[in-house]
């Protein structure tokens, strides 16, 4: 496979911080003046994960600036009896970029594989990028979580064509590691990311396995991202907890423009 230089990623999931609009607003400010500073001139992509009834808010902090925005799930379809969700079209009108799709903590509370690629289809029909989380719970000495993550990707791909499947992020994350501390090696990481592009390569060939950003999570720190970047053959993060924090956001972004 040809080698093809991608720009780094790094999205903040906040999950469901903080308590308040007004923490969130001060919070906001932070994380896009010190990510502004990190990232340089185009040397990395940002974005923040944050809840949508903080959207419109954040979303003035980061509007004309190089931070995107984005939700943590949005529902399949455009509108519907669906009581609690929100539709990716809805996100995409208040200016979202991307939408993260299959985290863990949403797969826990029961959203399956075939959920999870209708979510995906829906954010790439409102033009917005998909980050699909996959990521095994438990790693067997089988080597059975490389089938599981497979079947995680294809529940995604599978109907997507060449142009769509090339607009959709991979997000490795296992989920034994997520808010945890526990992290796995970077020659894992590296080892998942040449089955998920193996995956990829097989169903598109070399053109959009080379596209597809696959981004590492679980567990980040400005302390561990230097040895997954370089060592782990990715091409970003998807931070939860570290996100929370500016400092330790803009360092490992930092990390990546290096
Ligand atoms: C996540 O929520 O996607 C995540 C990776 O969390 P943490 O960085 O806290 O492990």
């Amino acid at each position: 496979m040809a080698k093809v230089k991608r720009i780094p990623l790094v999205i903040g999931n906040w999950k469901m911080h903080p308590a308040t609009l007004e923490a969130a607003k001060k919070l906001g400010k932070e994380v896009v003046a010190k990510a502004l500073r990190a990232r340089g001139t185009e040397a990395c992509d940002v974005g923040i994960a944050v809840p949508t009834l903080y959207f419109d808010e954040i979303g003035k902090i980061t509007k004309g600036k190089p931070i995107m925005l984005g939700a943590q799930n949005a529902a399949a379809g455009a509108v519907g009896a669906q009581t609690g969700e929100v539709s990716a079209g809805m996100i995409a009108e208040r200016r979202g970029a991307f939408v993260i799709v299959g985290h863990s903590e949403r797969r826990t509370l029961g959203e399956d594989n075939a959920q999870v690629g209708a979510r995906a289809s829906g954010v790439l029909a409102a033009k917005m990028t998909p980050i699909v989380c996959v990521g095994e719970k438990v790693r067997d000495t089988d080597g059975d979580y490389y089938h599981l993550v497979t079947e995680q990707l294809e529940a995604v791909f599978a109907e997507l064509g060449p142009t769509a499947a090339a607009r959709v992020v991979v997000a490795y994350e296992p989920v034994w590691a997520i808010g945890t501390g526990l992290t796995p090696t970077a020659e894992d990481v590296s080892t998942m990311r040449l089955s998920i592009k193996k995956y990829l390569h097989g169903k598109y060939g070399d053109s959009v396995a080379n596209k597809v950003r696959v981004l590492y999570g679980g567990s980040v720190t400005d302390e561990n991202a230097t040895d997954f970047m370089q060592n782990g053959m990715i091409d970003g993060f998807l931070v939860g907890g570290a996100s929370l924090s500016p400092a330790t956001f803009a360092a490992i972004i930092k990390v990546c423009t290096a």
